[in-house]
């Protein structure tokens, strides 16, 4: 409780408090899963429209998800926090099947971490602030830093499975590194390890 208080500050004042040379790519949260995050968390930070990543973050490489994670997405919908794919992926077919399967509004060949997707879909909800907007993503330099620079909050989950493409696995090992100094971080040291 006490290092969720605390991050809700550095979360205020994200470009200020997170004085680190990788600073750009900590994540507010980690969670192992998607599942996991609760709604009493996006509750407390007044979260009311959630960017999520699709491959790994929540279908594996065969473009499955879990009945938890359904589940999951119906409670939070149900209980009026707004949900929307933005992926990178180029395939609008995989990405309107899993968007109509799980109900979820969808933006494509988002080109995380540019801004272009973030901006897209966030003009389609003026009344929405920027402080209750949250990515939840599987990848560092995609959606954890894309996130940041739009300048909203940020929870990097651990990814579906391990099968990826070529150029996500050679991320992987500067991935490690970076978390590894966020975890090192008294304020992170508690936070589910990814
Ligand atoms: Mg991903």
């Amino acid at each position: 409780m006490e290092n969720e208080e605390r991050n809700e500050n550095v979360v205020g004042e994200k470009k200020i408090e997170k004085k680190s040379l990788f600073k750009n790519f900590y994540p507010d949260y980690t969670f192992e899963r998607v599942e996991n995050i609760t709604y009493d968390l996006l509750s407390k930070l007044g979260i009311k429209l959630v960017l999520m990543d699709m491959d790994n973050t929540l279908i594996d490489s065969k473009g499955e998800y879990t009945k938890e994670l359904k589940k999951w997405i119906k409670d939070i919908k149900g209980k009026g926090i707004k949900l929307y794919i933005v992926s990178n992926s180029f395939s609008e077919k995989t990405v309107k099947r899993i968007a109509k399967e799980l109900g979820l509004q969808y933006f494509y060949k988002a080109s995380k971490p540019s801004l272009k997707g973030f901006k897209k879909v966030c003009d389609n909800f003026p009344d929405i602030k920027k402080e209750e907007i949250l990515m939840i993503g599987d990848q560092l330099f995609t959606d954890v830093w894309g996130g940041n620079r739009f300048n909203i909050r940020t929870i990097l989950v651990k990814r579906v499975n391990k099968k990826e493409i070529i150029l996500t696995r050679i991320k992987r090992p500067f991935e490690r590194m970076i978390l590894n100094h966020y975890y090192k971080k008294e304020e992170n040291s508690e936070k589910c390890r990814v």
